[in-house]
């Protein structure tokens, strides 16, 4: 028996053949409603009837869109003539699948479960089941079954990990991986009066606890994914991730810490005013067709929990349009933010998963990292790339347009990474504005206080010469 063989398996199940092709058959019952089987990547081996033959396992889920997900053990059974599949058995719902193994003629299955009165996400014990598929008909045993506060953790908890803010960042952005039943603490130092705010993506079974000493904001018995509070008190503040989730989970977490008196989302507060500062003086740029000239503002590397929020602030302050080139693996645990740049009226467009470098990139890696961030955007994505350092090769362009993608670079940046003055910023983009420039600042990648400020400037500049501010990609 192959792999192959069990990718288009034929097995009975309640008087019903189902035939899979490519690891996969559907059932439809007319309109919306279908059932799906997949054969999962796992199988175990062994001989299940003692005639000296290798039989195999598979293990096939069921999706059905009324009743929920269910777990398949299908034994298909090797005369040496091929594979025969016995009646499956159902596991369970909604568990999770730990192993399966062929142990003295039996089928030994091990999973987590719920206790029959626990929400759907919530694993309480682990069982092991015997499965028999000797007989006419497959016999079913439960041979074990604990509740997990019986089981040992895996092992200790992780090294605890000290959060520092960048100077001028109010906020940071953390991620790891955590096993079940352990516990990451990051520690945060922040004052009585703080506004506080810890943002989990993760998968469910996968909650946050925040406390420093006695005051405990969130405990991860109640299942927060997302906390908001005014902290009571100064000192280390612990923000533990905690994983009832079973196997191992991959996560991120937005952490922000706002000065006392502070409304959230962060209102903009500018160091300096605008008003302040002295710009010298530039004659409107003329128009061929007699209209008002128009400059294009893109961000790149955010989003950030913090300064895309300014920069969207400022933005709407002078009824301005802007396309934000966003890092996918951010826009997945920013998605209110995200939602936020659309609703305003701006436009997305892709800046890799993770800001990799295109030029020598292989195939195989830039579609992973142009693909995934189109598809995390959905349908608000446009047809806008913009590579990372502004970097190309001679496939880029070719391997965009594939993603139905165009690639978009900018006529000047004030080089606004480096956070020089904010008025320097500003003095920048008024040099360069002329009609259909195209500007480039970061909202994200760093400490971009200056950015804002010296947006605002130049915004308020600009529109006093009368210039309009349009997204680009559609
Ligand atoms: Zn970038």
């Amino acid at each position: 028996m192959e792999w192959e063989d069990l990718e288009s398996l034929r097995f009975e199940l309640d008087g019903e053949i189902i035939q899979l092709e490519n690891g996969q058959a559907v059932v439809s019952y007319g309109g919306a409603s279908e059932d799906r089987y997949t054969l999962q990547n796992r199988v175990a081996q062994g001989d299940l009837n003692g005639d000296g033959y290798d039989d195999v396992v598979a293990h096939i889920v069921l999706s059905t869109a009324c009743t929920g997900t269910f777990h398949l053990v299908v034994g298909v059974i090797d005369n040496g003539k091929g594979g025969e599949a016995q009646a499956p058995v159902s596991v369970g719902d909604r568990i999770v699948m730990d192993r399966i193994e062929v142990r003295d003629r039996t089928v030994e299955v091990v999973l987590f479960d719920r206790e029959p009165d626990e929400p759907f996400t919530v694993i309480s014990r682990r069982q092991m089941l015997e499965i028999d598929f000797a007989g006419p008909e497959p016999a079913v045993a439960v041979i074990d079954s604990q509740p997990l506060e019986s089981l040992t953790p895996p092992g200790p908890d992780l090294p605890e990990i000290d959060i520092r803010f960048d100077p001028g960042a109010i906020g940071a952005i953390v991620a790891g991986s955590i096993e079940f039943r352990q516990r990451q603490t990051y520690t945060v130092y922040i004052s009585a009066g703080q506004w506080f705010s810890a943002e989990l993506d993760a998968p469910l079974g996968v909650w946050l606890d925040v406390r420093l000493e006695d005051h405990v904001v969130a405990s991860g018995t109640e299942r927060f994914q997302h906390v908001q509070a005014e902290l009571p008190a100064t000192g280390p503040w612990k923000v533990t991730v905690v994983s009832a989730h079973a196997g191992a989970a991959e996560y991120k977490m937005a952490i922000e810490a706002l000065p006392p008196g502070s409304e959230y989302p962060p209102a903009t507060t500018p160091t300096e005013s605008p008003d302040d500062v002295e710009l010298p003086d530039h004659s409107l740029a003329p128009t061929t067709d007699g209209t008002a000239p128009v400059v294009y503002f893109t961000f790149d590397d955010g989003p950030h929990p913090v300064y895309t929020t300014q920069v969207l602030d400022v933005l709407a302050k002078y009824n301005a349009r802007a396309t934000f080139f966003v890092v996918g693996s951010l826009a997945e645990v920013l998605p209110r933010t995200i939602q936020r740049i659309v609703d305003e009226g701006h436009t997305l467009a892709n800046h890799t998963w993770n800001h990799e470098n295109l030029a020598g990139l292989p195939r195989e890696a830039f579609d992973d990292t142009v693909g995934r961030t189109q598809a995390i955007l959905g349908s608000r994505a446009t047809n806008c790339l913009r590579p990372p350092y502004g970097s190309l090769d001679a496939f880029t362009r070719e391997w965009a347009s594939e993603h139905g993608l165009e690639v978009q670079t900018w006529d000047f940046t004030p080089g606004d990474w480096l956070q020089p003055p904010a008025v320097e910023i500003a003095q920048g983009l008024l040099d360069h504005a002329r009609n259909g420039a195209i500007f480039l600042l970061h909202d994200g990648g760093g400490p971009r206080a200056q950015t804002v400020l010296g947006l605002d400037m130049a915004l308020q500049e600009l529109s006093s010469r009368g210039f309009r501010f349009e997204p680009l990609c559609t």
